[in-house]
């Protein structure tokens, strides 16, 4: 069947099958896991993947596509829907096994969908994502970098990160307009214990708002309540390490800030 790919639903189908074989060899899959795909499109995931595991669930918004993927793969469970709509807790009922997720995502839905999915990150093993390369970057940005930033921090603190690879956009019909790289977030089951969930996201936020300023001057309004935090507070926010972050807004919280 001819299908023309559609813009709005962030189609560029992976084609290069060098790249396709390397994905799913990094998966390193089991053929009882529990996965679900997101955004199948045209299969070209799907396919490998079935070759390994013969029942997964896979969720495509694009409902042309979804009669071609139920017709090639029969046991994978098709699900029809806007991912960032979808009920993940329903989906994990089916298997008390840690789930393991995987997609090559549009560039437009990634934030949101790991915002989702963060929530239920207690059933998640890991998540394998393709995504725009300057994503992945910022995700992975150890203390130091020009990448870190908010985002770095507050995934650092859920998940352990790993780029995996970069993708060329050249791999992809058609090429999109960014490069990419392939990344796998393993959310960690031993995090950081936070006083005031809500403070460590502000203190994160305000520290990177003013990213040019050092931590001192950035976080003033709050510091005058800590003396001596015991960090560098002459250090810019990109520097701290995500135990500091904590340290920090534990030490906040305690001196009653909010
Ligand atoms: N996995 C295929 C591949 O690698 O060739 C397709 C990748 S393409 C970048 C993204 C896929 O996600 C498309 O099939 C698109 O229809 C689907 N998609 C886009 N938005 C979605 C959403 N909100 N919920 C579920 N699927 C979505």
């Amino acid at each position: 069947m001819h299908h023309k790919a559609r813009r709005r639903f962030g189609q560029n189908f992976l084609t290069d099958e060098s790249v396709l074989y390397g994905i799913v060899h990094s998966l390193g899959l089991r053929v009882d896991d529990a996965l679900v795909e997101i955004g199948p499109g045209k299969g070209a995931l799907t396919r490998l993947i079935y070759e390994k595991l013969p029942n997964f669930w896979a969720i495509e918004i694009d409902r042309d596509l979804v009669p071609l993927l139920r017709g090639g793969y029969p046991g994978v469970e098709v699900v029809e829907a806007d991912v960032l709509k979808y009920d993940f807790s329903d989906l994990f009922l089916r298997s008390e096994k840690q789930w393991r997720i995987i997609g090559n995502l549009p560039y437009n839905i990634s934030t949101p969908l790991l915002d989702l999915l963060l929530i239920h990150r207690g059933r998640i093993k890991d998540m394998h994502f393709m995504l725009q390369k300057e994503v992945v970057d910022r995700l992975c940005a150890p203390p130091g970098t020009k990448s870190r930033g908010r985002l770095s921090i507050m995934m650092q603190y859920l998940c352990d990160i790993e780029k995996l690879m970069d993708v060329a956009p050249q791999s992809f019909t058609p090429a999109p307009k960014v490069n990419s790289a392939f990344v796998r977030l393993s959310p960690k089951h031993d995090i950081l214990p936070l006083q005031d969930e809500q403070l460590f996201k502000k203190v994160v936020r305000v520290a990177f708002n003013q990213r040019r300023k050092t931590l001192r001057n950035a976080l003033k309004s709050y510091l005058t309540e800590l003396p001596d935090s015991g960090l560098n507070l002459n250090a810019r926010p990109e520097e701290l390490s995500v135990e500091d972050y904590v340290a920090l807004s534990n030490q906040l919280s305690d001196a009653g800030v909010h």
